[in-house]
């Protein structure tokens, strides 16, 4: 996807942002967050009148839903059978941007326009004013008497204290005051019934108190400077405009948009700001505090349910003024969007996996040019379509050559693991090993990556060679010993791991083959029986504070080996780390994707970036058998650019993307004999020609997931095919009985 397909589709619109005669008759059409492809007409309710974007009630069947006013109803719905809209919300309606946003990503990602407007409305509840909790303060009637009304005859200790507290404080819930006073609800209830206080309504949670951009500005170097006038000047100017913040590793870049935001706030505007893993976004936060003065508003899927309402409606009015969040802050309903910034652009997290399969970094950029106000793209490492983008011009770049504060970027080395093998039965080559002892005498931080959950990746029964699987999806499943479970990563299933082999009956005879996170702890305990070590995996923590306590740990030098998986590389800067050992630099280059390479080297090098980022250099270890991979050496040498280059030219010459395009067709069932046939005859069917291209079908990588057969499709096409209308004719063509799901990937990230 490119800006410049957004500008052409852009200009097509949805119709509701055209104002001429609206509406004309006293029919609207009305969006439902159902998987529709088109909006409902219903007849506008009396009194009130509608404009596109106003959230409304309406009915459907024996159901009342909410609903997005569109635009002028298609009139094709007979006088009879027309309902009337039950009420507006009293909302700001969402701006004709946004419309057309919802429009567009239905239309590029092929999805029904209702499932992507539900990601609007994902949170009806925050549609109706939310009922104001109620306290107690001291009635006023009473307040300036002696003991604040309470009668001689009937003052105990508890009723004063209560009475005490109130006069002090503010307004407070009656379980709060209870608490406060050391007494029961009770006393409280009784002093209602007395009269002496009174139930008011309370103010609602946080204020969202708006981020300062004067608050606490950062003395920026003379190359973050010039970066940041070039960002903050074209928010200041307004108008689309999408730059890439290349800079390496600590170099800054957090500062450097900050400004940005901070003009983006001095015009009024609401920021909004994407982040790959907002579980672990904690010192993010802090800084962001530490700059504004205020936290931002935070969007993901583990706030609380009246959080969640309140951030929404408080993104509507306005009054959120800097959101951070994962994908779905995408579609909050800002009020007045100016700012767009996706840090780590190159993060496959943004890649939206089910459901509506949409990127969120593509999908930013549309919103920004539908919203016509400009879009920062933060990477150290980054992706091949940005850096595409980037050389053709569409895309401006500023750059970051160096780390901040003259620390120096880490030294990399591979590992030769077939000069220098483990000890038998281990992991780390006798360089690495030594290395951590050294960095633990010194005081310092090391961090182990290994890219596995679990113990072993694969457990295998010694006597009958049973292997344990999943019988939902086909994989194997992996051991935990921690927790002395066994789980599929795929579907998260888990069992407690069998103390006899369920095929041959065998006792304690299950081996563990090769090295999950838990097993190089294990290691590593073994022979520096006196580091303290921190495992840093999905599975350590619940929700982010629990992840957040572990990163202040680690900060606050607690730790001094941490053990992590892809969790660890992101964003994390931590002062006192300077020794990052690869556990196993090739794991990624299998497997055969085509971003296979490009991804190893982002992963790879945002973990080495991880070290020396204070005054202490850093230094990095790949353990590695294969150091002449182009991969490898490019990390080896620091050489990036050489690196893209070659990558760019390959996938040139073979036509994928970003130099063509790539559509995945997935058939899904539990009928095995029904998937089979539905893609054999969209294979039968494909399309020919007009540069276009259709592999398949074969069997998914994952052929069973979540008890789910699967085949796969890949359509390639030429960059200029219009592909969507392609892939609409010919699925059309294929009868699909309700067993069987066909899901359309548009610019896939996943093969499997
Ligand atoms: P990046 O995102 O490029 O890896 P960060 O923005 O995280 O880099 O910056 C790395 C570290 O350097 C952070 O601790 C940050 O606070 C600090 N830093 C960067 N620029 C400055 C500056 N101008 N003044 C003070 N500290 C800075
Ligand atoms: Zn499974």
């Amino acid at each position: 996807m490119t800006s410049g397909e957004a500008e052409a589709r852009a200009n097509s619109g949805g119709r509701a942002d055209d104002p001429a005669g609206w509406p004309g008759t006293d029919r609207v059409a009305v969006v439902l967050p159902l998987p529709l492809s088109g909006p409902y007409d219903y007849r506008m309710p009396e009194a009130v009148a509608l404009q596109p974007g106003d959230f409304v009630q309406v009915p459907l069947g024996r159901r009342e839903l909410p609903g997005l006013v569109w635009g002028a109803a298609s009139g094709e719905v007979d006088e009879a059978k027309l309902r009337r809209v039950i009420r507006r919300f009293d909302m700001p309606p969402l701006p004709a941007d946004g419309l057309r946003f919802l429009a567009w990503v239905a239309r590029y990602v092929m999805a029904p326009l209702g499932a992507v407007a539900k990601m609007a409305m994902s949170v009806p509840e925050a549609l109706a004013p939310p009922e104001a909790p109620r306290g107690y303060r001291l009635a006023p009637a009473h307040a300036g008497e002696r003991d604040y009304g309470l009668a001689p005859h009937r003052a105990t200790p508890a009723r004063r204290r209560v009475l005490a507290l109130l006069a002090e404080g503010p307004a407070r819930l009656p379980a709060e005051l209870a608490r406060e006073a050391g007494c029961s609800p009770a006393v409280v209830k009784g002093l209602a019934e007395l009269g002496l206080v009174e139930s008011v309504p309370l103010g609602h949670g946080a204020a969202f108190r708006p981020p300062d951009p004067g608050h606490a500005p950062v003395t920026l170097n003379a190359d973050q400077a010039a970066a940041a006038e070039a960002l903050a000047g074209a928010v200041r100017q307004g108008g689309y405009g999408a730059t890439l913040l290349d800079g390496v590793t600590g170099s800054g870049k957090t500062e450097v948009y900050f400004e940005a935001i901070a003009a983006a706030l001095q015009a009024g505007r609401q920021v909004l700001v994407l982040v790959p893993e907002i579980a672990l976004s904690a010192q993010w936060l802090e800084r962001f505090a530490a700059r504004f003065g205020v936290p931002p508003a935070e969007w993901h899927s583990d706030l609380s349910a009246a959080r969640r309402r309140e951030t929404w409606r408080a993104v509507a009015f306005g009054k959120a003024r800097v959101v951070v969040g994962a994908r779905s802050a995408l579609f909050l309903p800002f009020a007045a969007l100016g700012l767009i910034i996706v840090d780590e652009e190159h993060e496959t997290a943004f890649k939206q996996e089910d459901g509506v399969l949409y990127n969120a970094r593509d999908m930013a950029v549309v919103r920004a040019h539908l919203g016509n106000f400009p879009i920062v793209l933060v990477s150290a490492t980054p992706s091949l379509e940005t850096m595409v983008n980037v050389e053709t011009g569409r895309y401006g770049r500023v750059q970051l050559p160096s780390r901040h504060g003259g620390a120096r970027l880490p030294e990399l080395a591979a590992v030769d693991m077939r000069a220098e093998p483990a000890p038998r039965g281990q992991f780390l080559s006798p360089v690495l090993a030594r290395a951590l002892a050294e960095t633990l005498a010194a005081g310092e931080q090391s961090l182990l990556f290994l890219n596995r959950r679990g113990y072993a990746p694969l457990t295998l029964c010694r006597a009958c060679g049973l292997r344990v699987e999943c019988g939902d999806c086909s994989a194997w499943l992996v051991e935990h010993r921690l927790i002395g479970r066994l789980k599929c990563h795929h579907c998260g299933f888990s069992r407690p791991t069998p103390q006899r082999c369920p095929h041959c009956r065998a006792a304690d005879s299950f081996v563990a083959c090769g090295p999950g996170v838990e097993r190089i702890a294990e290691e590593v305990q073994a022979s520096l029986p006196q580091a303290r070590l921190a495992l840093m995996t999905s599975d350590s923590f619940h929700g982010p504070a629990e992840a957040q306590a572990l990163v202040q740990q680690i900060t606050q030098g607690a730790v001094d080996v941490i053990i992590g998986t892809q969790l660890v590389a992101k964003g994390h800067h931590f002062p006192q780390l300077t020794l990052v050992g690869v556990v196993d630099a090739d794991l990624g280059l299998a497997g055969g994707d085509l971003r296979a390479g490009e991804r190893t080297f982002q992963l790879l090098h945002q973990v080495a970036g991880r070290a020396g980022r204070a005054e202490r250099p850093g230094r990095v270890l790949l353990q590695t058998y294969q150091p002449e991979h182009p991969v490898l050496a490019a990390l080896v040498a620091g050489d990036r650019d050489t690196f893209l280059a070659e990558e760019a030219a390959a996938r040139e010459t073979r036509g994928w993307p970003p130099f063509g395009r790539l559509a995945g067709i997935i058939v899904s069932g539990r009928d095995r004999p029904a998937v089979e046939q539905v893609a054999q005859e969209l294979g039968r069917a494909a399309p020919r020609g007009e540069g276009i291209e259709v592999l398949g079908p074969a069997e998914a990588p994952l052929a069973l997931l979540r008890g789910r057969h699967r085949r796969r499709l890949l359509v390639k096409a030429a960059k200029g095919a219009p592909l969507q209308g392609i892939l609409a004719d010919w699925l059309m063509r294929v009868p699909v009985p309700n067993a069987v799901r066909v899901t359309v990937d548009i610019d896939p990230y996943s093969f499997l």
